[in-house]
């Protein structure tokens, strides 16, 4: 079996100082796939150490020597993605045609992003024509706290990563114990790269273990956290005492409004949304939101496409969904369809137990649920699987109504042919972002969520923005 049980820390592979043994499972076969170590305090006290002591240089590295270096990352990252995508296919279930073009096709997205954001961003200005010795200095925040989930691991790491680096923070990646190899690959690909020993470490561990340690830790100035609102409330606590800045990317119950007059693919689209990645998304458009005229066509339309979404291992090629991460969660899915079930929620499609031909793997049934009303549990609590939960309406304030009243607020989609309309939703969701009528955001757009969803922005230039502080000079000479 694998074993990966070194962190990288000051630009070399250490042995854990504290470490406890970890299997890395495979969700497809829940055979071992890996062996890995979760760190102690000592191990992340090392790495803030080793970033603590790097930061005065790097922050002092001129941006585009900066730049340059993400930029030689992108081209490591290319030649390794086929490392990258059979580690995140083992490890988290995404299948190797999905996990090759999505999940690691995005982290070269980011990361070109961020090249071409930087390049256009200046990070040292007057304040104003009106005041020409006030400069503002936009400064690396320092020791960055990296935590990372399970579900887009390499989109998570890439947009975390390549925003502290362009920004001159220097940084502590802690990836999910779930997913720990893709950034075991990542952390080789930096140091290829030739980032400077102690910019960019990273060690492996547990939430109670290296997480706590890293959101308590004085020497650290900002968490830049991507996970469930659970975990998030915790580090917000933790990191209180210190006031570090906490940047938080959480979890989501995107509400999609499909309206009467919303095109003819809207439904198919919607149900194939949820469906990829196995529903293991953040921004999932798990509430589907149908106006009454259409309602009965689309929960027939959405249950034969669910009904043909084929499941199968993550290591097969093809367009089918794979299992999703763990046990856990595979055990969390199924109480949440059986609570459907029993709070009355009309089963379309799927539904409870492995899929037809599986007695193995953590495989779930495409599922849809019809006449959900935004009180059942299915409709408020984030399932993170392959489930739908169909809500009709019938008129365009309530379809508001219904997609506001959620504790998160990260995406949610609009499908209509009217173009005031969809400018009037885009308004009044309560959401960090909307996407109408299927058109994905355009490169350098900021992800993040209100509410309970979080507080930061990812990606383009709010992404670098997050790892900077402002700071306003007055007295500045001009000579
Ligand atoms: P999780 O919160 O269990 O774990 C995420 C990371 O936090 C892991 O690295 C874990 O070890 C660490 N962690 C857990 N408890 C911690 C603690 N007390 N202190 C410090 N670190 C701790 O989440 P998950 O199950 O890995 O990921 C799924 C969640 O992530 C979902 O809720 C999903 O919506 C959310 N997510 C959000 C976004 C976004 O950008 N908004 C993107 C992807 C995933």
């Amino acid at each position: 079996m694998l074993e990966k049980r070194d962190f990288y820390i000051n630009g070399q592979w250490v042995a854990p100082q504290n470490g406890k043994d970890h299997h890395v499972i495979d969700p497809s076969t829940e055979e071992p796939a890996a062996v890995i170590s979760l760190g102690g305090a000592e191990d992340a006290e090392a790495a803030i150490a080793a970033a603590k002591a790097a930061f005065p240089a790097w922050m002092a590295t001129p941006v585009a020597e900066r730049i340059a270096l993400v930029e030689k990352l992108i081209s490591v990252y290319e030649a390794r993605a086929e490392d990258l995508a059979g580690a995140m296919s083992a490890e988290m279930g995404a299948p190797i045609d999905m996990s090759r073009s999505q999940q690691v096709g995005a982290g070269t997205w980011h990361l070109k992003n961020f090249i071409d954001a930087a390049k256009g961003f200046d990070f040292n200005h007057a304040l104003g024509d009106h005041a020409p010795n006030d400069r503002i200095i936009h400064e690396p925040v320092g020791v960055a706290a990296l935590i990372t989930p399970w579900n887009w691991p390499m989109n998570q790491i890439t947009l975390k990563v390549g925003a502290a680096a362009i920004a001159g923070c220097t940084m502590v990646l802690k990836p999910s114990e779930e997913s720990p190899l893709n950034a075991i690959i990542f952390a080789e690909m930096m140091h290829e790269a030739g980032f400077p020993p102690g910019v960019f470490n990273m060690v492996n561990g547990d939430g109670p273990g290296v997480g706590t340690t890293l959101s308590g830790h004085p020497d650290v100035d900002m968490v830049s956290f991507t996970g469930s609102s659970r975990a998030g409330r915790l580090i917000s606590k933790n990191a209180a005492e210190t006031l570090k800045r906490v940047h938080l990317e959480l979890g989501g119950k995107g509400a999609n409004l499909i309206f009467e007059d919303a095109d003819e693919k809207a439904v198919k689209r919607g149900v194939l949304h949820i469906m990829n990645n196995t529903g293991q998304s953040c921004n999932a458009p798990s509430r589907m939101l149908v106006q009454r005229a259409k309602y009965e066509a689309a929960v027939q339309e959405a249950a034969e496409v669910a009904g043909k979404v084929t499941v199968g291992p993550a290591s097969e090629a093809g367009r089918h969904i794979g299992p999703v991460v763990n046990e856990v969660q595979w055990n969390k899915i199924q109480d949440l369809i059986q609570k459907g079930i029993d709070e009355g929620a009309k089963l379309v499609a799927g539904g409870t137990g492995r899929p037809e031909g599986f007695n193995k793997g953590f495989y779930v049934r495409p599922t849809v649920f019809a006449d959900v009303n935004n009180d059942m549990t299915i409709a408020r609590e984030e399932i993170f699987g392959p489930v739908l939960s169909i809500i009709p309406f019938d008129t365009e304030e309530e379809a508001v109504e219904i997609a506001n009243d959620t504790p998160y607020g990260l995406t949610n989609y609009v499908q209509t042919q009217d173009g005031a309309r969809l400018n009037r939703m885009a308004t009044r969701l309560r959401s960090g972002m909307v996407e109408m009528n299927g058109t994905s955001r355009a490169a350098g757009s900021p992800f993040g969520g209100m509410k309970q969803s979080g507080n930061g922005r990812e990606g383009g230039i709010w992404g670098i923005e997050d790892f900077l502080e402002v700071k306003s000079v007055s007295g500045w000479s001009t000579d």
